[in-house]
């Protein structure tokens, strides 16, 4: 039985009870070294089997996961925030798939998460922004047609860009043509929820030179939005003029 599971956006305690469990219990484990914290593998067996994926190709990765099978043992598969995004576990389902290997998931808190955490930031607020656009910088991964930051900016939604630190001066670019302007608010969460965090507001005409001056090349994410500086309306759902399925408005109360 192969466990792909999520190990959260970096502090040793985000990742979920569940997979907390399962790592104590695996055998094998395959973890995304370049993102896990290593302080995660504490948890693990005195004996378990440890292999970094950074140094590894997917056929690597799925001989170990065969080969643990075979031998009847328990592989934990860890990848950083929650597997279902970005994460290439998708090539991994389908090749167990084909080997006949049972495998399951458990989700874990995203980095996207983390980053609203350090932010002290709500991504949808009413009156100014009710989605969230997850994305990237189309880099050496392209991104299919219509899928572009510039297009997705025209939407005036949050947008929180994963993988693109290295794209700065394009991203400002692209969500400038899109719609957005200079001076919209913007955010650099640097190793969201690690002891190393660092948090930099900045607008989107500003974030290549904000990365530069504090030194910032990978391992952050972008967020971008007047939901990081704005008047918004108060919520519906906590109104007293608002009734909901366990709350009677006061103007509806005898
Ligand atoms: N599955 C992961 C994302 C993997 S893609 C998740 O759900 O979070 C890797 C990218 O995620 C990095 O290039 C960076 O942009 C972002 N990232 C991962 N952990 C981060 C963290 N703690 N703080 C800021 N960005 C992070």
């Amino acid at each position: 039985m192969v466990w792909f599971v999520g190990a959260g956006p970096g502090a040793g305690d985000l990742i979920t009870v569940r997979g907390q469990k399962l790592l104590r219990e695996a055998d094998v484990v395959i973890y995304a070294g370049s993102l896990v914290n290593p302080e995660l593998l504490d948890n693990c067996k005195t004996d378990c089997e440890i292999h970094n994926s950074a140094y590894m190709t997917l056929e690597e990765v799925i001989q170990v996961m065969t080969e643990a099978e075979k031998r009847g043992k328990k592989t934990v598969r860890l990848h950083t925030g929650d597997p279902s995004i970005y994460g290439a576990i998708k090539e991994q389902m389908d090749w167990l798939d084909k080997e006949g290997i049972a495998y399951e998931v458990c989700p874990g808190v995203s980095a996207f998460s983390g980053a609203a955490a350090a932010l002290k930031a709500e991504y949808t607020l009413p009156d100014v922004s009710q989605s969230v656009i997850i994305t990237r910088m189309a880099g050496r991964t392209p991104v299919p047609e219509g899928q572009s930051v510039r297009d997705y900016a025209s939407h005036g939604a949050t947008m929180v860009l994963f993988l693109s630190t290295g794209l700065l001066a394009e991203m400002t670019g692209e969500l400038i043509e899109g719609g957005y302007t200079a001076d919209t608010p913007a955010a650099i969460v640097y190793k969201a929820t690690w002891p190393e965090e660092e948090v930099f507001r900045c607008t989107v005409g500003t974030l290549e030179e904000t990365a530069r001056e504090h030194h910032i090349t990978k391992t952050a994410l972008i967020i971008v939005g007047n939901i990081l500086d704005t008047e918004y309306r108060r919520s519906d759902l906590y109104h007293p003029d608002f009734s909901t399925g366990y709350r009677k408005a006061e103007s509806e109360k005898s």
